[in-house]
């Protein structure tokens, strides 16, 4: 599974940009429009926009098309998620009262009469009280157990199909209750499909980019085959001014069996200026490495090959891609045959990780930080931490030995990896920042603002629960910087801020530990450590629930789009 970052995990995502995506709510009881509206003010409306002026003429072109192949998988999307959404959308479009106003606008966030951020509560009258869990991949009277029978009968090829990610499960000619079949994605969403294929093939034959051309031609091929091996190959190698993901992917909106990939597309300008930064850090991994603080026979002599990652501006999102709470950043492809003859890569959205810190980062800092230290806040430091933490997530300790038999940190700290892992990212890579400061390889301007936005960023992410992997994380940091004296607390204010002079000396220790419990492989060493510091203790409990009116998350409204005419 990918995670977008937090995949659609939840909020994970946190800011950070890894993981998941869901996060959590808290709603009023009051008139319908009243709520409705509390609902929707937690998406705070932004301009979402990238520079088109320097593509190319050809490009810009192509941009066009490519763009509006994107709008398709809106309605397939939709498709995708309900059966009657179109109906039901129709009948929302009709309705000019208030109240029917405020739900089509809502339904248009959740792309359907399901509150994501509530646990799925509908909205809407008059529709299933609970979202269908097996979204519209499955017919609507099927059960789990149906499902599992009838796989059990087929043949080997068509067992594939049936549980993998491009068939949907559809009843023969003898109706409901008929038997099952499968249903290629290329021929139930033909209507939608066909039109996009054309599209992306204009497109391919507009840019000069050799490896979009690639991208678009297979891609555009694999909507009527539906064979996406080469397709996601090309994507691999797909490194171009216009970085285009679109297709379908992530399996969340499948709950029955997570085995369905909803369509999604990202239309996004490559940011030129991140990525070289991000290449420069990326020579100094092995010295990052070799100076880790752990005992040094932890360290790894010879690390391989990072994995990919591109930083993106977006300039248009559709389907799973643009529903609740937005991507932060994602790792793609699935498909593991892929992942094991090409590997995975790493797509971070700038702009939209701007507009999140702007929208609720930043007005979280109003409310938790020493007001002596809220002019440190800084987007840059901010996202060069962001781009730390992933590349933290490439060194340390990953196969490891417990005595004679080599493991891995994963299969050792089982349930509790993630939030260790995410933890150790997080940490490693302010130490690592730290390090390349002290080499006058990063600028010394960041350094305090690195640290102030941190601990803000903390309180985002816990914001949504410490029952993710991102929340555990960072609830672990904050108490034992808190423990350690790094971070110090104004009790009468409840408020924050960094002891300067004791945050590094923290974080080295911190980093320390997260690493050694990773290279012992130590499932005991982490549950200690997560069982005491990983918990939301009274003095940030009553910050927290001075949050509430801090949005929750962006509506994205893409400038660059809607300028872009039809073809
Ligand atoms: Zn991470």
């Amino acid at each position: 599974m990918t995670k977008k970052i937090l995949g659609a995990a939840a909020l994970a995502l946190a800011l950070a940009g890894c993981g998941t995506k869901k996060e959590a709510p808290e709603m009023s009881a009051a008139s319908p429009l009243a709520s409705l509206e509390a609902q929707i003010r937690r998406f705070a409306p932004t301009e979402i926009t990238a520079d088109g002026s320097r593509l190319t003429p050809g490009d810009r072109r192509a941009l066009d098309r490519i763009i509006a192949a994107a709008r398709l998988i809106d309605p397939l999307y939709r498709r995708q998620v309900w059966a009657d959404n179109e109906a039901l959308l129709a009948r929302l479009r009709a309705d000019a009262s208030p109240l029917g106003r405020a739900r089509l606008h809502y339904f248009t966030i959740n792309a359907g009469p399901w509150s994501r951020l509530d646990k799925n509560e509908p909205f809407v009258p008059d529709v299933p009280r609970e979202k269908p869990p097996g979204a519209n991949f499955y017919p609507a009277d099927m059960t789990r157990e149906e499902f599992e029978a009838w796989v059990k009968t087929l043949p080997e090829a068509e067992r594939g199909r049936a549980t993998g990610f491009f068939h949907v499960i559809r009843r023969g000619p003898d109706g409901p209750g008929g038997k099952l079949k499968t249903v290629p994605y290329s021929e139930e969403y033909r209507e939608f499909l066909g039109p996009a294929a054309a599209l992306l093939r204009e497109a391919a034959a507009l840019t000069s980019d050799a490896t979009l051309r690639n991208f678009l031609a297979k891609r555009a091929e694999a909507f009527a085959s539906n064979e996406y091996y080469a397709s996601d190959v090309a994507w691999m190698d797909l490194d171009a001014p216009i970085d285009v993901t679109i297709g379908p992917y992530e399996t969340y909106e499948d709950e029955l069996f997570n085995y369905k990939a909803a369509f999604e597309a990202y239309v996004t300008l490559r940011d030129d200026a991140e990525s070289a930064k991000l290449a420069r850090f990326g020579g100094y991994l092995q010295e990052l490495e070799d100076h880790l603080p752990i005992d040094p026979h932890h360290r790894n002599p010879k690390l391989g090959a990072a994995a990919p990652i591109r930083v993106v501006d977006v300039v248009f999102t559709a389907g799973d891609g643009n529903r609740g709470v937005q991507t932060a950043a994602f790792n793609l492809p699935n498909d593991e045959r892929v992942v094991r003859e090409k590997g995975s890569k790493r797509v971070m959205l700038k702009n939209t990780q701007r507009a999140k810190f702007d929208h609720t980062l930043v007005p979280i800092a109003g409310v938790v930080l020493d007001p002596a230290q809220r002019p440190e806040i800084s987007f840059d430091a901010f996202f060069t931490h962001i781009l730390a933490h992933e590349l933290m997530h490439g060194i340390g300790p990953q196969t490891i030995k417990s005595g004679a038999r080599e493991t891995t940190v994963r299969l050792e700290l089982k349930e509790l990896y993630s939030a260790v892992e995410e933890a150790k990212a997080d940490a490693t890579g302010l130490w690592a920042l730290q390090y390349l400061i002290d080499r006058g390889v990063v600028g010394r301007e960041i350094e305090r603002p690195m640290y102030a936005t941190f601990l803000a960023s903390i309180f985002r992410s816990v914001r949504f629960g410490i029952t993710e992997a991102h929340g555990r994380g960072v609830a672990l940091q904050f108490n034992y910087l808190l423990d350690e004296g790094a971070i110090r607390v104004d009790e009468g204010a409840g408020t924050f801020r960094v002891d300067f002079d004791r945050v590094k000396e923290g974080v080295r220790r911190l980093t320390a530990e997260l690493l050694t419990v990773e290279a012992e492989g130590s499932y005991e060493k982490a549950k200690a450590l997560l069982d005491k510091y990983a918990v939301i203790r009274p003095v940030m409990q009553k910050a927290l629930d001075r949050l509430g009116g801090v949005p929750v998350d962006i509506e994205p409204r893409f400038t660059l789009a809607r300028e872009t005419p039809a073809p």
